[in-house]
């Protein structure tokens, strides 16, 4: 995260925003094209370009790409938004963490490349997802994404810690059909331990999501060492079990697929030596789950 970008604070149209980092240009680690189509980013000026995205015409997007039986039902297309302000020790993309890593990118750009695969979408029962990064690091962008999905009939999922859920208005929950709710540890000092932030903001936006009827699914990733004490699963399981609106909860084991990103940004990397948990680990974890009656994956 840069220097910029710690302090949430409202604008005075209401709308909750992040104060952000204006994306490098060309700066980001794409799976797929962000593209800057229509948007001369070169010419405008940084406040214009704050203006912009405090307008959320404009968003900072890592990558994005078409996925199936993950990020939600059916066959999806993921924007990867750029910009969090947690900093999992085990996240594979570490090169989301920072705004300005990712590129400028129209919320019309990037509504036009949804609308490409709409036809699939209805095939599969799919929709966008919209993921990070922390997509609620940038509220504005994320609203107008999700009010011209539904806008053309795209089903929506947002994928989020949850930890700036209060920069989650009604109106934009109005437009999510899906909440993909990471919640990283059911015991405070793990969570911070994991993320460097507390646990409370998590645990108020999935009871107000529960509150209000939208669907969850909750995801829980498994570090032997980290996560994995009895306790802590028991935890995040008592308080999942709450959440009348969970539909299922997947237990994702950690994995060391992230670890050269962390080496390549001259990042220090402390789970170097952790193993993937064992599957009778990842068994007991679910059967944790399974015990509140939850549906786990
Ligand atoms: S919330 Fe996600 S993107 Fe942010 S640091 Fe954690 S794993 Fe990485």
């Amino acid at each position: 995260m840069n220097a910029t970008s710690t302090a949430p604070h409202d604008t005075d149209c209401g709308a909750p925003v992040v104060e952000l980092g204006v994306p490098l240009i060309g700066g980001s680690h794409q799976r797929s094209s962000a593209g800057t189509a229509g948007l001369d980013t070169t010419d405008a000026t940084r406040s214009e370009r704050f203006a912009q995205m405090r307008a959320g015409e404009l968003g900072s997007l890592h990558s994005w790409e078409l996925v199936t039986a993950v990020d939600g039902p059916g066959t999806r297309l993921t924007a990867f938004l750029s910009g969090c302000p947690l900093r999992c020790l085990y996240c594979h993309n570490p090169d989301t963490m920072e705004m300005r890593r990712g590129e400028p990118i129209s919320a019309d750009e990037l509504l036009a490349r949804v609308a490409r695969y709409r036809p699939i979408f209805e095939v599969t029962g799919g929709g966008l997802t919209i993921s990070g990064g922390e997509p609620l690091m940038q509220p504005a962008f994320v609203a107008r994404l999700l009010r011209g999905a539904k806008e053309m009939g795209i089903r929506t999922a947002v994928d989020t810690s949850g930890y700036l859920g209060a920069h989650c208005t009604d109106e934009m929950l109005d437009d999510i059909d899906l909440v993909l709710l990471d919640v990283k540890s059911g015991i405070p000092d793990t969570y911070r331990k994991v993320t460097g932030r507390d646990l409370q903001p998590t645990l108020d936006f999935g009871r107000r999501l529960a509150a209000r009827g939208t669907e969850i699914w909750v995801r829980f990733v498994l570090v032997p060492g980290l996560t994995d004490a009895p306790e802590n699963v028991e935890a995040v399981a008592d308080y999942v079990a709450t959440l009348s609106t969970v539909s299922r909860v997947e237990v994702l084991p950690f994995h060391q697929m992230g670890r050269d990103k962390w080496e390549t940004l001259g990042l220090k990397y402390e789970l170097e030596d952790t193993q993937p948990p064992s599957p009778e680990l990842v068994a007991r974890v679910r059967e944790q789950f399974r015990e509140r009656g939850l549906t786990v994956y």
